[in-house]
């Protein structure tokens, strides 16, 4: 499990805190932080690694599902749900197959290809010919 970094935090009394910019003088007690968004202790990380100071989601004891359902997860199983979509979508995507076969109404004609009548040579008139497939 993978949590994205958070620039932001609530502490204990539910005040927004900036990572860049911890209250200064803070009581001891209100020195906890949690994430907005799914109540996630967080800890802040400050000038480490190169990287700034961050928030980052404590989620040794805090429950998964919680987790998965935050902003900031960044966890594998949301990639595969996505990807789950995009599959979803090809899969109704193949099953509308195109259609191929054409029968024109003002020649009463039939022809295969692009929807284009070589006698009148248009393709308004032509409609799905539902007849041969
Ligand atoms: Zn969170
Ligand atoms: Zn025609």
């Amino acid at each position: 499990m993978r949590m994205l970094s958070a620039n932001f935090a609530q502490d204990g009394l539910g005040k927004i805190i900036l990572a860049y910019r911890p209250p200064q003088g803070q009581k001891e007690q209100h020195k906890q932080y949690y994430c907005y968004l799914c109540g996630c202790p967080m800890v802040l990380l400050s000038k480490e690694l190169n990287r700034g100071p961050r928030f980052e989601h404590d989620i040794e004891w805090y429950p998964a599902e919680k987790l998965r359902k935050c902003s900031y997860y960044d966890g594998k199983d949301k990639g595969n749900e996505q990807l789950e979509k995009i599959r979803e979508a090809l899969r109704t995507l193949g099953s509308l197959t195109p259609v191929t076969h054409w029968h024109c109404v003002m020649c009463q004609c039939h022809y295969d290809g692009p929807k284009y009548c070589d006698q009148c040579h248009t393709g308004i008139f032509s409609i799905a010919d539902a007849g041969i497939s």
